[in-house]
């Protein structure tokens, strides 16, 4: 017997299944990552091409069976087709970004609510505002770490254990550590030193309201040295993350 059921979420991959199929990879709301199968979708008759593709925030309905790993998807339609993010390419790439960091971290079965609430947020502030769209992704980037274990910003330095002050004397970043204290980023040698920019945008996409980085203002060369050190803190707490593949930061 299979149940019907229905969700809302973000279409993170698709691909071609056999003749007129789609296979397709959904975060959704409340049961994690889930493999549909979309039924002759690729015929020119079908409507539910343009839904499925990637980025696009979906509701959808389908028939599961826990005796299969593969799912069949019934109907879809838009939530958000976040349009003005596919008509900007700085846009998609960085959405498509976050989709690559989505699709590593979540799993199926495993529902991650507020991991949801921050890709939609995301996702809606890269489509509305004309903010640099990468600040939301260094934002996804560190809400994500510390919802998989590795948070990237401390109250106490990782490092030595002393409190540290976000907005006074710590400007370092460990690739173990994450944000590491004055002392400990001297003496550890891998560590990058931040200027008060790139902290201000660390701290602000901790502890602020997305809303809030709209108004940031930082230079592309500091927010793409941000990324590029976030990237390599990535890969060294997830063996699945070799880099961004659609974003060269
Ligand atoms: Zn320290």
């Amino acid at each position: 017997m299979s149940e019907i059921l229905k969700d809302n979420g973000v279409v993170l991959k698709k691909r071609n299944y056999r003749e007129t199929s789609n296979l397709v990879s959904i975060f959704s709301e409340t049961h994690g990552k889930i493999n549909l199968i979309a039924k002759g979708v690729r015929t020119p008759r079908s409507k539910l091409s343009a839904v499925l593709q990637p980025i696009n925030f979906i509701e959808f309905v389908y028939y599961k069976k826990i005796t299969r790993d593969l799912q069949f998807l019934s109907s879809a339609d838009f939530v958000n087709d976040f349009s003005r993010i596919k008509s900007d390419f700085k846009k998609i790439q960085t959405a498509f970004a976050l989709l690559e960091l989505t699709n590593i971290f979540v799993h199926e079965d495993e529902s991650n609510p507020s991991l949801f609430r921050k890709l939609i947020e995301s996702l809606i502030s890269i489509n509305d505002f004309s903010t640099q769209p990468q600040i939301f992704l260094v934002f996804y980037i560190i809400h994500l770490m510390e919802s998989s274990g590795y948070p990237i910003v401390h109250k106490i330095c990782p490092s030595c254990n002393k409190n540290i002050l976000l907005h006074e004397i710590q400007k370092y970043f460990s690739k173990h550590f994450g944000v590491i204290c004055n002392e400990c980023g001297k003496s550890i040698n891998e560590s990058n030193k931040l200027n008060v920019h790139q902290m201000e945008l660390i701290s602000k996409c901790n502890m602020g309201e997305i809303s809030e980085l709209e108004k940031i203002n930082i230079d592309d060369l500091f927010l793409k040295e941000t990324l590029g050190i976030l990237e390599v803190y990535i890969s060294q707490h997830v063996n699945e993350f070799r880099g961004f593949k659609s974003l060269i930061v």
